[in-house]
């Protein structure tokens, strides 16, 4: 029994000494078993047999304690060996994020101190040395934002989560801006162990976010306010409901000057108008780049609303100036439109939209003009709106079309010309004449394809039913601002097969307004086709006389305003007999508009004239009509003067 004892002993104590090395303890244990059972075996007593028996049993019972001991020992030295290398990975880590990121990490102990201070979070709060063990981290922040050291009250004692807390540091380097995140720490126990959590300089990023915010309110070229910031302030103000001024400020000849001497040009005097309009206002306005040459101006004071009558004439007056850009000098000129709001507003849009029909209103009145928004300007607009809308399908939906009214010769007293008028029939407003829409289409650029169709539609009647006649088609200024104008004259007299010298232009003086050199190119390519030139409403314009001999026109139409006085005001006749004369020394046809009495006929006769055109010979009317007219009996006519 004391051999079995002492041998089981062995076993279990060796088996588990050896079991970190499982062969070892494996090879132990079966060796001393083996050996147990086998001298316990040749002993041959009975008692000694069962023994064996027992230390059969034993012997693998020890072995798989032993195994299972080793399996736990190895999994700890495992699970020991992950968890420092984690460890040391997540030192590394923190390292790594303390040096590099924006972010400070802190931790506070139970009476707030801070337990580490990393480098970065000395950097960002700009820590003396020592003074986080004088004072909480509380104290800290609250020292450097005074304004927020109602909210960092929260880190004094524990409290729930925070995040996003924006902090403003002020520092002698200027504003720092912070973002704060924190949590209580608790003990395992559940004990209040202090704060902990990560502090952020967002410096960078505010300022960017200001930056775009500042674009996004910015006009670029002109530092004034965009469109949008000036929603944004009209907004506020209507909210308010305090007395509002809206100026809407268009330039009258900006178009001309950017398209004839480039756009570098344009953009300086886009900055000199900026600057103007600066120096017009004081600091109680917001001065607004709309797009384009648009400009506007809020006022929301009191004093500055009721003096918007003379700010707008101001602006006016300082617009019109003369601008000197690389030497040359440009007067481009505005036009102002106004709206006064005081209290219970219209909305956003309604203020827009009637500073810019008061605007129109003083372009339409002359340019240079500033207009204030009444109700009945309103009418007129949407009028002008329905207009516009409806110019655009007017050609597509066959509302336009061509009346005739012809010219007879003085001399031969024959129909040898006829005038193409434009007419339109608007499918709600009813008959619209050329004196309202044609200026409504130069603006909304829809001339271009008004005055083609004219053309054309001229040149296939030139060719069919008025074969024979000169033809005389109305042509716009605008229209010959178009940089293909005598290519597509050239097309339609192809497509028509017409004449050349069939075909007059009719313009007016305001072609040789803007860039009389421009004009001239133009007029002379076009005489070149052999088409011919009017000028029409002669002597309404201020055309000096000089231009009569540059420019290539071939007849002149005398007005019929002068026509209409010739009866009633002496000058009128002599003016008449003036251009009649002038024309022909300058070898020039002379065509008198209106005639409508036999009187007027008498007195343009004797004034040499050379062709009538007017309602006493007949009223414009459509091609289908124009056959009774175009062979009229004169005879009565010419034996009455
Ligand atoms: P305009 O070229 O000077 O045309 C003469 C205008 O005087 C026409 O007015 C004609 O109907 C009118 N008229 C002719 N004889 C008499 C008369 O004896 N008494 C009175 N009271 N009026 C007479 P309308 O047709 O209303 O055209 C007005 C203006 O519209 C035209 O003046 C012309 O400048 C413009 N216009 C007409 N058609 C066109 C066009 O196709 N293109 C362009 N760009 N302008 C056009
Ligand atoms: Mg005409
Ligand atoms: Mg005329």
């Amino acid at each position: 029994m004391a051999f079995a004892t002492i041998v089981t002993g062995m076993i279990s104590a060796g088996s588990f000494v050896l079991s970190p090395l499982p062969y070892a303890s494996i090879c132990y244990t079966l060796i001393y078993s083996f050996a147990a059972v086998g001298a316990l075996w040749l002993t041959g007593h009975l008692a000694s047999l069962g023994v064996a028996l027992l230390v059969c049993i034993y012997s693998p019972m020890v072995l798989v304690g032993s195994l299972s001991a080793w399996r736990k020992s190895t999994d700890l030295i495992a699970a020991n060996a992950r968890s420092e290398r984690q460890e040391q990975a997540l030192a590394v880590l923190l390292q790594d994020f303390e040096h590099n990121a924006g972010d400070a990490l802190w931790e506070t102990d139970i009476v707030g101190k801070l337990n580490h201070v990393s480098n970065r979070l000395t950097d960002v709060l700009g820590l003396k040395q020592n003074e986080d063990n004088q004072h909480s981290f509380q104290a800290l922040l609250a020292e450097r934002c005074p304004d927020d050291a109602e909210r960092l009250q929260i880190l004094s004692a524990e409290g729930q989560p925070f995040r996003d807390m924006r902090l403003t540091m002020t520092t002698a380097k200027g504003v720092t801006y912070l973002v704060m995140a924190g949590k209580s720490l608790y003990s395992a126990t559940g004990i209040f162990l202090g704060w902990r959590g990560v502090l952020t300089d967002v410096t960078e990023k505010v300022r960017s976010e200001q930056k775009l915010r500042d674009l996004a309110h910015t006009d670029s070229l002109t530092a004034l306010a965009n469109r949008f910031h000036l929603r944004q302030a009209l907004n506020k103000e209507i909210e308010q409901n305090g007395p509002i001024a809206l100026l809407c400020i268009d330039l009258d000849r900006f178009k001309a000057v950017n398209d004839n001497y480039g756009h570098s040009v344009g953009d300086s005097i886009l900055r000199v108008i900026a600057q103007r309009l600066r120096s017009c206002v004081d600091q109680q306005a917001l001065i607004a780049r709309m797009g384009g040459d648009e400009f506007a101006i809020l006022l929301w004071s009191q004093a500055a609303v009721k003096k918007v009558d003379e700010l707008a004439h101001n602006v006016v007056d300082t617009l019109c100036e003369p601008i000197m850009i690389s030497e040359r000098q440009f007067r481009v000129g505005a036009s102002v439109g106004y709206t006064v709001s005081s209290g219970s507003h219209p909305s956003l849009d309604d203020l827009l939209i009637q500073a810019d029909i008061a605007m129109y209103a003083a372009k339409e009145s002359g340019r240079g003009r500033w207009v204030a928004y009444s109700p009945q300007l309103g009418e007129v607009s949407r009028r002008r709106l329905s207009i516009e809308n409806g110019l655009r399908s007017a050609i597509d939906n066959n509302e336009i079309s061509l009346h005739w009214q012809p010219k007879v010769d003085l001399q031969t007293w024959q129909v040898v010309g006829v005038e193409a008028l434009m007419r339109w029939h608007h499918p709600e407003l009813g008959h619209i004449g050329p004196i309202e829409f044609i200026p409504i289409a130069e603006q909304c650029g829809m001339i271009d394809k008004l005055g083609r169709w004219a053309l054309s539609e001229a040149c296939r009647a030139g060719t069919n039913e008025l074969a024979g006649l000169t033809i005389a088609v109305n042509v716009s200024a605008s229209q010959l601002q178009l940089f293909d104008y005598v290519h597509s004259l050239e097309e339609a007299l192809q497509q028509s097969g017409m004449a050349p010298d069939k075909l007059e232009l009719e313009l007016t003086e305001s072609v040789l307004i803007d860039d009389a050199d421009k004009a001239l190119a133009i007029l002379n390519e076009i005489r070149s086709t052999g088409v011919r030139l009017a000028l029409d409403d002669f002597g309404t314009g201020y055309s000096s006389l000089s231009y009569l001999r540059r420019f290539p026109f071939d007849t002149l139409k005398i007005d019929r305003s002068f026509v209409t006085e010739l009866l009633t005001k002496d000058d009128a006749k002599s003016i008449v007999k003036m251009i009649t004369d002038l024309a022909k020394e300058l070898g020039k046809h002379t065509v008198c508009e209106g005639v409508e009495t036999v009187e007027q006929l008498d007195l343009i006769c004797t004034a040499g004239c050379h062709q009538i055109q007017g309602n006493l010979i007949a009223e414009p009317c459509p091609l289908n009509e124009f056959s009774r007219t175009i062979n009229p009996d004169l005879k009565p006519l010419q034996r009455e003067i």
